[in-house]
């Protein structure tokens, strides 16, 4: 059986015949953007190991293996902020906390319970605290054996380099154009219909190459709505008053606390807008990355010269880096909004 992950042939070349012939490492470092295959990849890996037929690959058909992928394996172990806010017990919990990683050693020093594998998935390991991770990488030093551990990172810099120095590191590429138009095509929208060139085009602009993002967008119109409405708020606060700007910043500080990756993808948002606008200042529409935007982008960049562009992503980016440092999402929102124009 074909693995499922695609666009990560220059991995799979490696894992492949490690995992085939049993000498995979015992733990593993996916880094990549958002959605760009990185949990998949780890769900098969999982599978590779725990398959009735292999092992060494995923026949995604076997009972272990319908039983990672529809999350319900005892043995294979997601551990995330959600887990996390589980393990304290706090729906505000925001971090990866020393508490949970206890939880989950407590649980891999267990046997398997349904007789294979153990692997723990650690998504999003960048939110870790750093007594989580210290406390993670003891166990990296002495692992328990028969363990396989999958760190799922947007970036390895966020990582402790201890941590990264005990993983193998698989970096994910975003999907190729001309490899994702070859995939959307064979697809079908959530009307029924097969998809055309063209939206097989603006998803792989919209999505930067991350196939999770583009087939959640083709599965739910949902989302694609959302951005449209995302969008329209980002141009009306960009020149809304200051009272309308901060009622703005506290909206994205809380939905920070709440949902920080939604809340990431909004800012990006913003700095992709941005991007663009500068884009249409130099005359290079054909890069834009909200291409179906094209003349909102027009009125807006009508209404701004180069340098306050530039001098305003520089913010954004500026703001982007304080929060992933845990800046106080509201100060850095306020901050931010106070400087718009
Ligand atoms: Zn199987």
């Amino acid at each position: 059986m074909p693995w499922k992950t695609l666009g990560q042939d220059h991995l799979l070349a490696r894992l492949r015949p490690a995992l085939e012939q049993g000498r995979e490492s015992h733990a593993y470092l996916l880094t990549g953007p958002p959605r760009v295959g990185k949990l998949t990849l780890a769900r098969e890996v999982a599978q590779a190991v725990n398959c009735l037929q292999g092992p060494g690959a995923p026949c995604g058909t076997c009972v272990q293996c319908r039983r990672i992928a529809n999350a319900l394996h005892a043995d294979v172990r997601v551990v995330d902020i959600e887990f996390s806010r589980k393990v304290e017990g706090r729906e505000t919990v925001n971090t990866i906390t020393i508490g949970a990683i206890r939880e989950l050693e407590r649980a891999v020093n267990l046997n398997p319970f349904e007789g294979s594998r153990t692997v723990v998935i650690i998504d999003g390991a960048g939110a870790m605290t750093p007594e989580a991770a210290n406390a993670l990488l003891k166990t990296l030093e002495e692992p328990p054996p028969g363990v396989l551990f999958l760190l799922l990172a947007e970036d390895d810099e966020t990582l402790l380099s201890t941590i990264r120095s005990r993983c193998q590191t698989l970096p994910l590429l975003p999907m190729s154009r001309r490899d994702m138009l070859d995939f959307l095509t064979q697809q079908r929208n959530a009307s029924g219909n097969p998809v055309t060139g063209d939206e097989a085009d603006m998803l792989y602009r919209l999505s930067r190459g991350c196939l999770g993002w583009a087939l959640n967008a083709l599965a739910d119109p949902q989302l694609l709505a959302q951005r449209q409405a995302d969008l329209e708020r980002i141009r009306e606060t960009a020149t809304a008053g200051l009272d309308a700007r901060f009622a703005y910043a506290n909206e994205v500080a809380s939905l920070f606390s709440s949902n920080r990756p939604a809340a990431r993808e909004l800012l990006s948002l913003w700095l992709r807008w941005w991007r663009d606008l500068l884009l249409i200042k130099e005359n290079a529409q054909e890069y834009l990355h909200n291409a179906d935007q094209a003349q909102a982008l027009q009125t807006h960049a009508a209404t701004l010269t180069t340098p306050q562009i530039t001098t305003f992503i520089r913010r954004l980016q500026t703001t982007l880096t304080a929060l992933d440092a845990n800046a106080s999402p509201r100060l850095a929102m306020e901050t931010l909004m106070l400087n718009v124009e």
